[in-house]
């Protein structure tokens, strides 16, 4: 077995619109193509052996143990593979339920697909199935140490790439609310929402989090003497920059019991209380000037330790803090009772998990000593023993939920002691004897304010109710329910993409909203270019979507970047698909028109279900796709007596027609002429009815978005497919007494578009420059020939200059084929070289006649025209 390729997909997909996470695998079985599993001797043993988990899968049986029968039976080698990653993946933790296991055209070629829920580890698992696979086929079995390796690989891929617990809550709450959420490339940074109203967020810092407030609430000293200026009790207490200040600052604080921790720390490091002696706090000192230069002396207070979470202006969690600790059970030492704690898988290193491993330092040997005991001591039933002086999680301890607990006066205190500090998101640390009564009463202290507080001890508690605190930043963030998107427009179909792209993105601009677009000539936002190239794929849409300029999104989609990644968002508010024809097909396993159009139907079925999918009522498939969407449907025709849009009208749709030289809008029992095509510049005229279909589909794509008929007409009348807005999109040129135009048409459906115009050119010969990108099929190419001699009087068959792979000279033979095939009398000639062979158009172009070009590189082609003296662009005039 041998994998050929793996892709990773990452939005909605070919294979499944709501599962966007997806490994596939192009595996060829090579040797094992002929051979189910049950003609492999030992293999079911084998299998069942390593992975002995396998029965729980149902497969098509349905039933427990249904995949294995399937397996002892006999079945194909990649759809084992598909369940062994599938079972690898949950056997480290991740649960994945997905696979589809398909060949392709090329027999013994498998497609596997596997869901995963980290990119990596899902790679990974694909990788190690056919490892295991393979390696029970040649010698009957898989070493148990190296599936415990996998399995060990594949949990350290699923912690390294978890977000920790804080970020994890906020993401959860967010998809929750439908608010799509992103990773940004640096910083942790999390995207929430899209465009113009997206907000950021870095672990529980906003950016509406002040930097002020941050810098007051690390520099613990002055938080507490703007503190103490409005009254708030602190700790008392006073900064020291040299141990010969010690003593007298110990008795400023009043004298022992006092606490000494380092000025700008911050987890508990450095941090030592409850001092009681000289040789304890010169010890403490030390221990604090590793962390920081300035070290504060402070008062203890004696107390719990709670953390109360101030959300927008509101607390919203309290928790009591326990300091790391063990209970005697009067068997087990110490030693033995702190192991058995940290192997809870509660537990983990840092802030990986809800709760951290206990680990033992300076102040627990202190700790221990004062209660009489060692790591050795076997302490009585029922004992306490702390191991930490400070309650942080991060040193091991745990959290008890107090929210109902808190007293209103301490509530009113928090809030305003936020605000005093001025954060949106702060946690407290107060130190009192009970929180359920007024600070005052008890010399309770609030000893610092944090920013960035920790969420763990609030969304997962070790004792009482976790507190959703995620939905109270969700609701700051996203007041009254927004959902923090922009409008989706996104454009699918074999032919017209990037017109109609640009169409309605620049219809979309007469609302004044900035638009950002992309197409495969580059990324557009506003007026202004981001970045040029072909950018049909998700992450050209990310750029768009991340950008907070951006009003509204419309986004040329294309075969390729679904095939490749899926959808770069998951849910477009409009889905337009333009038409599927025979294109690209043999490549990436689309194989057949079928399946390209059910590629292509990934848009129409990823709309809102509030949405619109917009379609072509003329294309069979297309329409066909309204069948499987939850969205809306407007249907766009070119035939006005079309029956389907008739029926859809009736029952209350909406639809755009082209009748009696009109676009329109059909409502009901109402008919809104947009615009006369005539009026409108890309249809040059009327003459390019193709070109009248892009324009209908772009006007009610805006018009289900609710922009006006007088936006949708004013944008179709200052729309100009001239060479710079457009180019290679029937580019007309006046050339005296000949005209020149320059196209992209590459496909059997492009050409007989350009055709329907070259047709209506009557005044003069036609003369075509013809060819095709070389990766098509043969087939492709003598379809495009048959096509040629239809349209043109003349044909000069060219190549492009990059072959594709393809023998010189092939792909000409072949369009000859076709030319020949439907008109044996032809009038053509083959000139391979794509300059020699417009420059031999342009020669022999006859007065008042047309050359036609479709090249290979529009710039060449038109600076090839341009070359001709004084030429003037002469596009669509009125
Ligand atoms: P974190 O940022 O993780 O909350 P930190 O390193 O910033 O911790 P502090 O919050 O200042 O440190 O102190 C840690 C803990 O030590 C407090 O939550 C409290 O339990 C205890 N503590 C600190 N100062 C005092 C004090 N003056 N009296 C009593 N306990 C104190
Ligand atoms: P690509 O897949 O190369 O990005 P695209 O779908 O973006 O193509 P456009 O660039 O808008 O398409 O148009 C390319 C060519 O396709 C046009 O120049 C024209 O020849 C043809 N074409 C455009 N619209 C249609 C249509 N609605 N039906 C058939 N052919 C069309
Ligand atoms: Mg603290
Ligand atoms: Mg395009």
């Amino acid at each position: 077995m041998r994998i050929l390729k793996i892709q990773t997909l990452r939005g909605p997909n070919y294979w499944s619109i709501r599962r966007h996470k997806l490994i596939v695998m192009r595996l060829d079985l090579e040797t094992l193509a002929e051979t189910p599993s049950n003609e492999i001797p030992g293999f079911y043993e084998g299998l069942v052996e390593a992975l002995p988990s396998l029965e729980g899968h149902y497969c098509s049986p349905g039933c427990h143990g249904g995949f294995l029968m399937r397996v002892r039976e006999g079945t194909m080698m990649g759809h084992i593979v598909e369940h062994v990653a599938l079972e690898l993946q949950e056997l480290a933790g991740m649960h994945v339920g997905f696979g589809r296991t398909r060949e392709t055209a090329t027999p013994g070629i498998y497609q596997v697909v596997i869901e995963y829920l980290n990119e990596e580890a899902g790679r990974y698992a694909g990788r190690a199935a056919v490892r295991l696979c393979q390696s029970i086929v040649d010698r009957g079995r898989y070493p148990k140490a190296e599936l415990e390796q996998d399995i060990q690989d594949l949990k350290d891929l699923w912690r390294d790439a978890s977000l920790g617990p804080s970020t994890e809550a906020i993401v959860k709450e967010a998809e929750k609310r439908g608010i799509p959420w992103m990773q940004l490339s640096a910083r942790f940074l999390i995207q929430l929402g899209y465009g113009v109203n997206h907000k950021r967020m870095q672990a529980t810092m906003t950016d509406k989090t002040g930097i002020l407030g941050v810098e007051l609430a690390c520099d613990k000293e002055a938080t507490k003497r703007i503190l103490a200026a409005s009254g708030v009790p602190v700790p008392r207490g006073t900064v020291i920059n040299f141990l010969d200040d010690l003593e007298e600052a110990i008795e400023y604080v009043g004298g022992y019991p006092i606490v000494i921790k380092p000025l700008d720390g911050n987890h508990g490091r450095g941090i030592t209380i409850d001092i009681r002696s000289w040789e304890e706090a010169e010890a403490a000192y030390e221990a604090a000037r590793q962390v920081s230069r300035s070290i504060i002396v402070e008062r203890y207070y004696v107390g719990r330790d709670h953390r109360v979470l101030v959300v927008d202006g509101k607390v919203v969690a309290v928790a009591e803090r326990v300091p790391a600790h063990v209970i005697g059970n009067g068997r087990s030492t110490i030693a033995e009772l702190i192991e058995e704690i940290n192997q809870d898988p509660n537990r983990g290193d840092g802030h990986d998990k809800v709760l951290t491993k206990i680990e033992l330092d300076r102040t627990s040997y202190q700790l221990l000593e004062r209660a009489g005991f060692t790591l050795n001591s076997v302490p009585p039933k029922g004992t306490i023993c702390y191991l930490r002086a400070t309650a942080n999680l991060s040193t091991g301890g745990t959290a008890v939920d107090k929210t109902d607990e808190i007293h209103p006066e301490n509530v009113w205190l928090a809030q305003r002691v936020v605000k005093i500090i001025g954060l949106d998101i702060a946690g407290l640390d107060i130190v009192t004897t009970d929180i359920s009564r007024p600070l005052r009463e008890l010399d309770g202290v609030i000893v610092e304010v944090n920013a960035a507080p920790g969420f763990r001890m609030h969304v997962a508690p070790s004792q009482g109710i976790p507190r959703n605190v995620a939905g109270a930043v969700m609701d700051m963030l996203f007041p009254n329910e927004q959902s923090g998107r922009i409008p989706i427009l996104s454009v699918t179909g074999t032919n017209g993409k990037t017109t109609t792209t640009r169409l309605l993105a620049h219809i979309y601009k007469q609302t004044g909203k900035v638009v950002g677009y992309t197409t495969t000539d580059g990324t557009y936002i506003g007026d202004y270019l981001v970045e040029s190239g072909d950018n049909t794929g998700p992450q050209s849409a990310h750029v768009i979507l991340q950008d907070p300029t951006v009003e509204v999104a419309v986004l040329e989609t294309a075969r390729g970047g679904i095939l490749r990644s899926g959808l770069g968002f998951e849910s477009a508010n409009v889905g337009v698909v333009l038409n599927v024809a025979a294109d690209h097909l043999g490549i990436g396993d689309i194989d057949t028109i079928d399946q390209l159009a059910n590629l292509k139907s990934v848009v129409a079925e990823s709309v809102y279900p509030d949405g619109y999918a917009v379609l072509n009522a003329d294309d069979r498939r297309v329409a066909a796709m309204a069948e499987k969407t939850k969205a809306n449907i407007a249907y766009f025709t070119m035939n006005p007596d079309s029956e389907l849009v008739r029926k859809h009208i009736q029952k209350g749709g909406v639809a755009a027609v082209y009748e009696n030289g009109y676009l329109s809008i059909v409502k009901g029992d109402w008919t809104h002429r947009i615009e006369r095509a005539e009026q409108i510049p890309l249809t040059m005229g009327g003459r390019a009815p193709f070109m009248i279909a892009n324009a209908l589909a772009a006007s009610l794509a805006a018009f289900v978005q609710n922009v006006s008929i007088e936006q949708i007409r004013a944008g179709l009348r200052t729309f100009r497919a001239s060479v710079s807005q457009t180019p290679g999109r029937m580019n007309l040129f006046n050339l005296g007494n000949y005209h020149a135009l320059v196209d992209y048409a590459h496909n059997p459906a492009s050409y007989e578009a350009v055709g329907a115009f070259v047709r209506n050119w009557t005044s003069g010969q036609r003369i075509g420059v013809v060819g095709g990108p070389g990766d098509r099929r043969d087939e492709d190419f003598v379809t495009l020939g048959k096509l040629a001699a239809e349209i043109f009087d003349y044909i000069i068959v060219k190549e492009d200059d990059d072959t594709r792979g393809r023998p010189r000279g092939s792909a000409s033979e072949l369009i000859t084929k076709g030319i020949t095939q439907v008109k044996p009398d032809a009038r053509y000639e083959s000139i391979l070289d794509e300059t020699q062979a417009i420059n031999k158009g342009l020669d022999m172009a006859p007065a008042n006649g047309l050359v036609v070009i479709l090249p290979e590189s529009v710039s060449r082609a038109i600076k090839l025209i341009k070359l001709r003296g004084l030429v003037k662009e002469e596009i669509q005039q009125q």
